[in-house]
């Protein structure tokens, strides 16, 4: 039986066991262990390599113990690869060259999604540089290019940053709600780069295409691949929430002062959902549409439309999207008319969206994602975040 040292299960390295441990000043504890396995792994080319050329032991930080940092004196080997020749192994515990284990840079990245980069520095006592470090590897390697060979459904998105003067393009997994790419711009060049690294046979799988109604995108899909195009619900809604604000705009300007009262600051009352209003917003919104008739019927057609979008059945609403667009015409509203003009220019997509049902609407964590890219002057990143990105073991 050999001789295990009570540590050695309680910190839980794999293969390694603990041989000597050191307390300093109530504050920090040093660990010595040892590696138990027998065969190394080749850092360079993750060959098994049997002949060990040398060691030696580096001090690296790891997950504190009740408050006390904890540093570990970890034997680092070179193996003699016959590819690579002397070169480091891959160790389980740390990356090589880390000054730091795995699981105390992942624990620095999780705790990056919460609170600033210096705030977590201070809190765990590292190097404001360690946790920027860690960060940007971590997004970098989520970014790697993996398992891409099943994605079959892709959504398109533009993304403003820095308060919508510049433009992120980001292209998502439908099917795993996952971020697949992310490139600078908003122009049809960035789809041509993105199709570009995600290879023509996949392009050529992609079965459907989810985008905003953005002309660019547009153009380059035609161009680039065979896929199904869709336009996002939320999307093609859009336009015409403009289009009422529009209206609300000019009745405002045409009324005589005495009947501007209700038409003013009504913006939120004509474009929120009518579910989504408080009582009194529900009494002003009923007064504003019984005296304004243009209004009322933009009104009306406004949450027509939305409904239709949910019916679930593809027939019946191919067939109330025909019938509204008519009713929507014979209210002559000019604002009205442009917007069903829009929508018979890009009439496929809207059509596909009823037969398929997609949308790009991805979850909060997405968010997140989206808040590190930012963060970091990454111009070109290429890749695969997924959004449970905890789950995700991360290679180097
Ligand atoms: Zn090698």
């Amino acid at each position: 039986m050999p001789q295990y040292h009570a540590l050695t299960s309680f910190v839980g390295f794999q293969s390694h066991k603990v041989v000597r441990w050191k307390r300093h000043h109530k504050s920090w504890i040093e660990l010595w262990i040892e590696y138990q396995g027998r065969t190394l792994r080749c850092g360079g080319c993750g060959r098994k390599c049997v002949r060990r050329h040398d060691q030696v032991s580096t001090r690296i930080r790891d997950l504190d113990i009740s408050k006390h940092k904890v540093f570990l004196w970890l034997p680092r080997f070179r193996v003699r690869c016959p590819c690579c020749g002397v070169h480091q192994a891959r160790s389980v515990i740390a990356r090589g060259g880390a000054r730091c284990t795995r699981r105390f840079e992942l624990h620095l990245f999780i705790l990056t999604d919460f609170m600033p980069v210096k705030a977590v520095a201070e809190q765990e006592r590292v190097d404001w540089k360690t946790v920027k470090d860690v960060e940007i590897r971590y997004i970098v390697g989520l970014l790697r290019k993996r398992d891409l060979d099943g994605v079959t459904e892709i959504g398109i998105d533009e993304v403003s940053e820095k308060k919508g003067h510049r433009y992120l393009t980001l292209v998502t997994d439908i099917g795993k709600r996952r971020v697949l790419w992310v490139g600078r711009g908003n122009d049809s060049a960035v789809l041509k780069r993105f199709f570009l690294w995600f290879g023509l046979q996949r392009t050529r799988r992609l079965k459907l295409v989810v985008i905003d109604m953005h002309d660019p995108y547009l153009f380059a899909l035609r161009k680039s691949c065979r896929a199904r195009i869709i336009f996002d619900r939320f999307h093609v809604v859009k336009p015409l929430h403009l289009a009422i604000d529009k209206i609300r705009i000019r009745q405002y300007k045409e009324l005589p002062p005495e009947g501007r009262r209700y038409v003013k600051n009504s913006r939120f009352l004509l474009l929120r959902r009518r579910e989504g209003l408080s009582a009194k917003g529900r009494v002003r919104l009923k007064e504003l549409l019984a005296v304004n008739e243009t209004l009322n019927t933009a009104y009306v057609l406004k949450e027509d439309l939305r409904g239709i979008f949910d019916i679930r059945d593809s027939k019946t609403a191919r067939a109330e999207f025909r019938a509204w667009k008519q009713r929507a015409r014979e209210s002559d509203i000019p604002e009205i008319l442009e917007y069903v003009k829009l929508l018979d220019r890009r009439r496929f997509g809207i059509l596909n969206f009823f037969k398929h049902r997609k949308t790009n609407g991805l979850s909060e964590g997405f968010n997140n994602v989206v808040k590190t890219i930012k963060k970091w002057p990454m111009d070109f990143m290429i890749g695969v975040i997924s959004i449970s990105r905890y789950s995700v073991s991360v290679e180097n």
